[in-house]
This record gives structure tokens, sequence and C-alpha cells, in this order.
């Protein structure tokens, strides 16, 4: 995030701090909007920084088989409240062309994705979307478990619920036998 950027946010908070009746040079909160604007800068990367491209592919005698990488841990911002969101995502796929992903890119993909403002079901659909248009793939499916500091804390206060979504493309979407591998290995 460039300079300009982070100094309209720190206004911005500064705002925000008056606003809710501090006092924005009390010594607690005087440097608040500049933390807030650095970190900002970081919980929202995805939206500044260069589009995630690293889908490296290896050669592999998978044709047909599901891989899973499972509990993937996420952090991100719910765009109702800007309040964070965390959990795990699940991500499997079936490989076509006998290509498979370099398997830390799913981690790196899902952080990617995370790093803006979000809702849990947009950020479950856009991790397969950007999957199915990056990697030869016979189908996707993806599952979030999450839970939302906007429900924790205020509103309704439902402190351990935990929201469940989950996206299926390909294969796993028109074979009911791959989706139920899929919730069952996800559940091991
Ligand atoms: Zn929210």
């Amino acid at each position: 995030m460039e300079e300009k950027q982070q100094q309209i946010i720190e206004a911005a908070v500064k705002q925000i701090l008056l606003a809710i009746g501090e006092d924005p040079e009390r010594p607690g909160v005087k440097n608040t909007p500049k933390r807030v604007a650095k970190m900002y800068g970081e919980v929202f990367a995805s939206l500044t920084e260069p589009e995630f491209d690293d889908y490296a592919l290896f050669d592999s005698l998978n044709t047909d088989d599901m891989v899973l990488v499972k509990d993937i841990q996420f952090y991100s911002m719910c765009e109702h409240h800007l309040l964070p969101f965390f959990g795990n995502v699940h991500i499997a796929y079936v490989p076509d062309q006998k290509k498979v992903l370099g398997l830390s890119k799913l981690p790196r993909l899902v952080n990617y994705c995370a790093k803006r403002p979000s809702v849990q079901e947009d950020l479950t659909i856009m991790i397969a979307d950007k999957l199915v248009a990056n990697v030869p793939v016979k189908g996707v499916a993806v599952a979030i478990e999450a839970e939302h500091m906007c429900m924790t804390m205020r509103g309704v206060k439902s402190p351990h619920s935990v929201t469940k979504t989950f996206h299926y493309q390909g294969v796993f979407k028109t074979d009911p036998e791959r989706k139920r591998d899929f919730l069952r290995a996800i559940q091991s």
C-alpha cells in the first residue's frame, strides 16, 4: 500500500476516534491511526498488490484421484463490519492432464484471497474459481469453517457458532460419490 493511502486511512481513523468520543491526543491512542493504517495495509494487501499467479505445476501419474489439503488456517475481514473472521479452509481437486499443483501453493492462494474485505460465502467460491482458472482440474471442492467476530462480540452474540460454507465445481458437483468422499475426508 502506498504512503498516500496510508495517510488517508490515518486521517480517517483519527476522525473515528473523535466521533466515538475519544481524545485522539490521549497517549494510549495517539499512535493508533498510524498503527491501524499499517495493519490495514497488511490485512487488505491483495487489493493493492499484484494478483497471485504462482501456480507451479508438476507432472504426476495421478489422473483421477482426489488431492485434499485440509485445515489451511486463514484470517479475513468481513465486508459488512470490517471485523475479523477466521478459521480453516479445506481444498480438494481432481487433477487433469496429469498435472498437480505444488502443495504449498494452496495455503498461499488462500492467504491471497483472504486479504480483502469479504464474506465467507464469496471467499469459498473465489478460491475455487481461481483454481479452476489456473490449474487443469476435473473438479474442485472448497469448504470453509469459520468464526465471525461480528457474530461473537456484537449483535446476536453467538459465541461458539461456527459457520460452514461449501462450493463444488466439475466432478464434485456432478458425482455425489466424489462429494461424499470429500465430506468424509474433511471430517476425519
Ligand atoms: Zn460481519
